[in-house]
């Protein structure tokens, strides 16, 4: 069991790479907690596997240095790290029955055939394989096979860490509920350190304590889901999380004001002088941002409402941009013109894509 730390990280499959756009991975630098719950969570693309196989040995990283605790690992073989690694495709032994490919692992490093048995027998019960302990592999569906390959990332219990490559992606919508649960069970019992990829949310949120967005080759922001939805630090976070994402309107900011086109917007906090050259948005989640009738607020033009059960969505359009706002109870519209009314405390500023702290009314920045 580790802490894990990525040290000035960077990875580029091209040789003598030169600009940013040449590496998979730009500079990261990140640490993993012994035993932390982690979903690392980022569209297809964005350099996840990559990151993964770093971790694991799998890919020798361009620049800079993995420890696990105090060792620097960045030269050591896959196995000499003792990680466990699943991945999105079952790799099982189809010769072997299903006893026998959970059970490798633990022969390979010479675990006692007692405790090999027991452990098996525990592994096969928390994912319900036991009454196909002794079929073939070959025989079974690839939902059955996934979750061998499950089973043999899990069944050694003092590994480093136990990375997953989205490892539901073959299984049925169905069965993921359950495994995702199960995985969180595994993970509460075993004080190991899980990292998960993923590059859906739901997934993502349900699976982690912690979750680390990646956007194309860098990480984004590492936090809660609620710090992800409370104060995205970028603009990718807003959009990417939450359904549906955050509203990302370009503005101007003096002061404590806001002005979206014509219209001013008051804010909680006083921002520096943001330059001309900096691109200056306004970010809200459409939780906070309530549909009126046309009065004071932003002038939009609705296109739908959707009843999504908990709530009433408006999706809504100003100057060809689409914005999604609540609808209050008891509220009608009629026709297509409306307002959206801003809660100033959900409102957040960015510049170029990162938000900007600003400070509060009364001078401390914080
Ligand atoms: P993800 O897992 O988030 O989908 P990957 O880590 O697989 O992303 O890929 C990140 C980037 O690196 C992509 O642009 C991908 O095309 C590229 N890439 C991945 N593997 C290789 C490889 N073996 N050789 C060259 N380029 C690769
Ligand atoms: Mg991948």
């Amino acid at each position: 069991m580790a802490r894990i730390t990525l040290d000035h990280l960077a990875h580029a499959y091209k040789a003598n790479p030169r600009n940013a756009e040449d590496y998979a991975l730009k500079e990261i630098n990140h640490v993993w907690s012994q035993g932390g719950a982690y979903a690392l969570l980022g569209p297809s693309g964005c350099g996840k596997t990559t990151l993964l196989n770093i971790i694991s040995g799998l890919v020798r990283p361009t620049r800079g240095r993995v420890l696990f605790d105090e060792l620097d690992v960045t030269d050591l073989s896959t196995e000499s790290r003792n990680i466990a690694q699943v991945f999105q495709f079952p790799v099982v032994y189809d010769t072997m029955t299903v006893r026998e490919n959970l059970a490798f692992p633990l022969k390979n490093r010479n675990v006692p055939r007692d405790r090999t048995a027991r452990r098996v027998e525990e592994i096969a019960s928390l994912l319900d394989l036991t009454r196909v302990l002794d079929r073939k592999a070959s025989n079974l569906t690839a939902d059955m096979k996934q979750k061998i390959s499950l089973g043999r990332g899990l069944v050694r219990p003092d590994v480093a860490a136990i990375l997953f490559d989205e490892p539901l992606t073959v299984i049925d919508p169905h069965l993921k509920w359950q495994l995702r649960s199960t995985l969180k069970e595994i993970h509460r019992a075993l004080d190991i350190t899980m990292i998960y990829v993923t590059h859906d949310q739901t997934e993502a949120l349900t699976f982690a304590d912690k979750v680390v967005v990646m956007h194309d080759g860098a990480v984004v922001q590492t936090g809660t889901p609620e710090e992800l939805f409370e104060r995205p630090a970028h603009t990718f976070v807003g959009h990417f999380i939450g359904s549906p994402g955050m509203n990302i309107l370009p503005c101007r900011v003096e002061g404590s004001t806001a002005f979206v086109g014509n219209t001013m917007i008051s804010l909680r906090r006083v921002y520096r002088t943001l330059s001309d050259g900096e691109h200056i948005e306004l970010g809200i989640r459409p939780e906070f941002v309530r549909l009126q009738p046309k009065g004071a607020g932003l002038p939009v033009q609705v296109r739908r409402i959707d009843d999504i059960g908990r709530a009433r969505i408006a999706r809504v359009e100003m100057n060809g941009r689409s914005l999604a706002a609540s609808v209050p109870d008891g509220i009608s519209i009629e026709g297509r013109e409306a307002s959206l009314v801003l809660d100033p405390k959900h409102v957040h500023i960015y510049a170029n894509g990162h938000l900007v702290a600003g400070e509060a009314n009364g001078g401390q920045t914080s």
